[in-house]
C-alpha cells in the first residue's frame, strides 16, 4: 500500500479517481495520462471548449426530453383520464352484452335516469295500501276471549316510544284519551266501511279531522289507560264499536300480524 501512495501521486493531477484500485489500470493510465498531457499541450483550449460544449447539448436535449416527458404526461393524464372510464364500462356492460357499445349505452341510461326516479316514487307511495302499523313488534296478544272477556284487538309490543303507523289511508275522526280505559287512542275512518283503533299511545301526532297516509306516524306507543305494559292495542272496527278480528282483516290486505 505504501508503493501505491508515491505512484498514485504522480498520476493523481489527471487520474486521481480511478488511479489507486487496480495496478494494470493504474499503467494504462499512466499511458493515458501522459497522452492527455500532450493533447493538452497541443491543443488544450480546443479539447477544453470541446469539453465544456459537449454537456451544453447533452443540457439541451436534456431540456427538451424533459419537455418531450411533460407532453407525454400530459398526454398521458388526459388519456388515463379518459382510459379508465373505458374499463369501468366494459366490465359492467359485458354481462349483458359484451358486442354493444359501451358509450352509447351510459349517455342513454344517464339522461334516461333523472326521468323514471320520479315515476317510481310517485308509484311506491300509494302501492301499499295497508301497512303493518308497527312492524317487528311481538304479538302479545290476540283477539279472542281472554279473562271471560272479548279481547277486541290483537296487542303488539315494542318498546315505549316505538312509533306508529296509519294501517291505511283515511281520516282522523278521534284523537285523545276518553277515559275509556283506551288511554290516548286514536281512530282513522278509511271511508269503505272500516275503521281502525290504535290504543294505549305515550303520545298522540294526529288531531281529528287530518287526513293521513298509509304508513303515516300518527303517534308512538305506550302503556295510558288500562294498560299493564306499553304496548299497541289495534283493533279494526266494521263499522264504529264493530271489532272484528284484525289478523284475518289485515292479512287479506297484505299484512300478517302473526295471530
Ligand atoms: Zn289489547
Amino acid at each position: 500500500m505504501q508503493e501505491d501512495s508515491p505512484v498514485q501521486n504522480e498520476n493523481t493531477p489527471d487520474t486521481s479517481q480511478t488511479a489507486p484500485q487496480r495496478t494494470g489500470r493504474r499503467n494504462r493510465l499512466i499511458v493515458l495520462g501522459a497522452a492527455a498531457l500532450v493533447a493538452l499541450g497541443l491543443g488544450g483550449v480546443a479539447v477544453a471548449t470541446s469539453g465544456t460544449d459537449h454537456p451544453a447539448p447533452a443540457a439541451v436535449s436534456l431540456d427538451a426530453q424533459a419537455r418531450a416527458e411533460a407532453a407525454s404526461r400530459a398526454d398521458r393524464s388526459v388519456r388515463e383520464s379518459s382510459t379508465p372510464v373505458v374499463p369501468s364500462l366494459s366490465p359492467t356492460p359485458s354481462p349483458s352484452a359484451v358486442s354493444a357499445s359501451p358509450a352509447p349505452t351510459k349517455t342513454a341510461a344517464a339522461k334516461a335516469k333523472p326521468k323514471p326516479k320520479p315515476k317510481p316514487k310517485k308509484t311506491t307511495r300509494p302501492t301499499p295500501a295497508w301497512v303493518d302499523p308497527m312492524p317487528g313488534a311481538a304479538v302479545t296478544s290476540c283477539y279472542g276471549q281472554r279473562w271471560g272477556t272479548l279481547h277486541a284487538g290483537i296487542d303488539l309490543a315494542l318498546p315505549s316510544g316505538t312509533p306508529i303507523h296509519a294501517a291505511a289511508a283515511g281520516t282522523v275522526t278521534q284523537a285523545g284519551d276518553a277515559s275509556d280505559g283506551y288511554g290516548n287512542s286514536v281512530f282513522i275512518d278509511h271511508g269503505n266501511g272500516y275503521l281502525t283503533h290504535y290504543a294505549h299511545q305515550s303520545r298522540i301526532a294526529v288531531t281529528v279531522g287530518q287526513k293521513v297516509k298509509a304508513g303515516q306516524v300518527i303517534g308512538y306507543e305506550g302503556a295510558t289507560g288500562d294498560a299493564t305494559g306499553p304496548h299497541l292495542h289495534f283493533e279494526v272496527h266494521q263499522g264504529m264499536w264493530n271489532q272484528i278480528d284484525p289478523a284475518p282483516f289485515m292479512r287479506a290486505r297484505g299484512v300478517d300480524l302473526g295471530c
